[in-house]
């Protein structure tokens, strides 16, 4: 994958960064009031019964704060969290001893929960359900099965999509939030908390600047006060004013709202060569170099969020506010009948 800014995902190095700005307790997180609203009702009545919160599914695109709601919720629960992911779980076995090894109360993380395999999935529905674990002793006509029971655990799944989950799994999660893109008012609340913690001085305009062109993902603003700063360091004595921030993300050829080269290649191609569209996700994918994944988890919902593309059973158009964005007018033979819809 090219070495964007805007990625959506982990760079290098970045964990430990990460790790500093991360709200710990439900009062830091910034918006998403609607979860927060309902997770504060659910934490409180868990703990006034005394009881383990209801399995938990978080999804939406990366970056929008899904493991840290799982730091918080174990923090406002009182517990420990443990994190995993779908890719790391490889057997049944390695899912069993992570399942025993748990404390009562405990919160199990898996990000990427959608990449689990069948056969480990199969481990996880009686745990997520009666809390326990079936083991197979023996093979053939004498094979029997024994129950272990588990402590009594939360999961808290992550997913970028909760279509990919198989249903069964899915069914099993007694709460489902779906995680929004950030306005550019929140993700200025979330860069200024990052600015004091980081301790740089940022002035309003610089700040929402930033915010306007981070994709509405808390960790792409992150990314880009960090990048700011060095910036404002060399060039503009250490301070983020608006003009600082427009040069360095500028710079970065980041423009005003948030695109980069590669979704205005992506862009520009398919009005320039396929006259609007529709273009089917593999080409998308061949024109950019990008797996047709990524395009659907990282690149499309921004891009679809700022109304630039719309997803037809034909295939993704570019929509008349994209040919608008990229300065290019609609010819003849563009398609423009998806567009009306
Ligand atoms: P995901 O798990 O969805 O990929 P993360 O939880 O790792 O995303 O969030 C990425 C970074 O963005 C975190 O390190 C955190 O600093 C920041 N962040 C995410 N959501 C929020 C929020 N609501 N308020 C403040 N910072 C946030």
């Amino acid at each position: 994958m090219e070495d964007r800014i805007v990625t959506t995902g982990f760079r290098e190095g970045e964990d430990e960064q990460e790790q500093s700005l991360r709200p710990k307790a439900l009062r830091e997180y910034i918006g998403q009031e609607n979860i927060k609203q309902n997770l504060h009702i659910s934490i409180e009545a868990a703990l006034k019964r005394h009881e383990s919160l209801d399995h938990l599914l978080l999804y939406g695109p990366p970056g929008l704060g899904k493991t840290t709601l799982a730091g918080i919720i174990a923090s406002e629960m009182g517990q420990n969290i443990r994190i995993t992911s779908g890719p790391a779980i490889e057997r049944p076995g390695d899912l069993a001893s992570i399942l025993t090894n748990l404390a009562n109360g405990d919160v199990l993380f898996i990000d990427e929960i959608h990449r689990l395999s069948r056969s480990v999935e199969e481990v996880l529905y009686p745990a997520m359900e009666d809390y326990a674990l079936d083991i197979m002793i023996g093979k053939g006509p004498t094979a029997r099965s024994i129950r272990l029971d588990l402590p009594h655990f939360t999961l808290v799944g992550a997913t970028t999509r909760a279509g990919l989950l198989s249903a069964p799994l899915r069914d099993r999660f007694g709460i489902l939030f779906r995680l929004e893109m950030y306005t550019p008012q929140e993700l200025s609340a979330i860069v200024s908390r990052s600015a004091g913690i980081l301790n740089v001085r940022a002035e309003e305009k610089g700040i929402l600047e930033i915010a306007r062109r981070s994709r509405g993902t808390p960790r792409i603003a992150n990314r880009m006060l960090r990048r700011v700063r060095d910036f404002a360091q060399i060039r503009a004595e250490g301070v983020i004013t608006e003009a600082v921030a427009k040069q360095a993300l500028d710079m970065l050829e980041v423009d005003e709202l948030g695109l980069d080269k590669l979704d205005r290649t992506m862009l520009g191609t398919m009005i320039d060569k396929f006259g609007g569209g529709p273009v089917g996700l593999e080409t998308l994918g061949a024109m950019t170099g990008e797996d047709a994944t990524t395009i659907e988890d990282v690149y499309e919902p921004y891009l679809m969020q700022l109304g630039f593309l719309m997803r037809t059973p034909r295939g993704r158009v570019a929509t008349p506010a994209a040919y608008e964005h990229m300065g290019r007018k609609p010819q003849p033979n563009d398609n423009q009948e998806q567009m009306k819809i």
